[in-house]
């Protein structure tokens, strides 16, 4: 975890804990090789199905290791990375990343696994964005309906117009647009009617203190009957304890992950996850 000054050095801890202060100049810097470095990798964190307990997809998580600074959190370099216009390359990086390695896992038998993508808003507000994310399915050679792309409501805001039409453009690729961490931002119940959105991520703030009799769950429950209003599906983020889990099975929310379902896993690790079942849910 990093700590910031508040001035412009910040401080990593890397994996021995030494103290590694930079400044911003020097972090960019590093930002800027990493890519041709191959520093960065993609954790999966397995998304499951409520209703079989199954995995069904995954959301892919970017990580930085550097050498010197150890594993920075996407928290510390993303803002950075989007500041600087570095997160297009390293966005369509992760693209193709995510998007060839799930079409490998649908090759080894998983064929309807799904692969859910990050995308920040400078991002999606590039005019090649959908060129872009074409030429990860191209050479992927994945179909598009096991692409989800994810974004927040502020980069859907900053622009509602704009958005809309790319996000159809989307759909008519027969890609999936989800909103992520829902609930954290400013989108009135009159614009998520009209966006082409799948599926809502219930954020996790909501979801970590999720318990019965707390104002938590009035508002979890008001989301997912939402989703089941506009037919879209509804994903909680962040479970932490069995209750939880059994919480939202009853409130009728279609999909689940978190810390007590799964981590984000290394390629190997989700691969032996895609091999046993979930016994959790029961
Ligand atoms: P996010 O998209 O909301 O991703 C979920 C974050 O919650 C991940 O943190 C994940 O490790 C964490 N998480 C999952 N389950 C639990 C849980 O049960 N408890 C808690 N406390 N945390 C949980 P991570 O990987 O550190 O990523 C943080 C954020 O960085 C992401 O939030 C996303 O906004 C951004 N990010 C990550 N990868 C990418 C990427 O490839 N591109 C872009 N643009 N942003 C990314
Ligand atoms: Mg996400
Ligand atoms: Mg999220
Ligand atoms: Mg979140």
């Amino acid at each position: 975890r990093s700590k910031n000054h508040g001035g412009n050095r910040i401080t990593f801890f890397s994996n021995e804990m030494n103290e590694h202060a930079v400044s911003r100049f020097e972090l960019e810097s590093y930002l800027r090789k990493a890519l041709q470095k191959q520093e960065f990798y993609l954790m999966y964190q397995p998304l499951i199905d409520l209703e079989t307990g199954g995995i069904f997809g995954s959301e892919a998580l970017i990580r930085w290791n550097h050498p010197k600074l150890g594993l920075v959190s996407p928290a510390d370099f993303i803002p950075l990375a989007e500041e600087t216009g570095l997160i297009e390359e390293i966005g369509n990086w992760v693209l193709r990343t995510a998007c060839i390695q799930n079409k490998k896992w649908q090759l080894q038998g998983h064929r309807n696994l799904s692969v859910s993508v990050n995308v920040s808003a400078y991002q999606f507000q590039q005019p090649g964005f959908i060129k872009e994310v074409k030429k990860a399915l191209n050479e992927s050679k994945l179909d598009p309906c096991y692409l989800t792309l994810e974004l927040t409501e502020s980069t859907m805001l900053d622009n509602i117009g704009y958005s809309i039409q790319t996000m159809e453009l989307l759909q008519k690729l027969g890609v999936k647009v989800s909103i992520d961490d829902f609930g954290t931002g400013y989108s009135s119940l009159s614009y998520l009617k009209n966006l082409p959105i799948n599926t809502l991520k219930i954020d996790r703030s909501f979801i970590n203190n999720l318990r019965l009799n707390t104002s938590d769950i009035a508002i979890v429950k008001a989301i997912i009957t939402m989703g089941h209003g506009l037919a879209v599906k509804v994903l909680a983020e962040g479970v932490e304890t069995k209750e939880q889990i059994e919480l939202l099975k009853e409130l009728k929310c279609h999909y689940a992950q978190g810390f007590y379902i799964h981590r984000p896993l290394q390629i190997a690790d989700f691969e032996k996850g895609l091999e046993k079942p979930t016994t959790l849910l029961n």
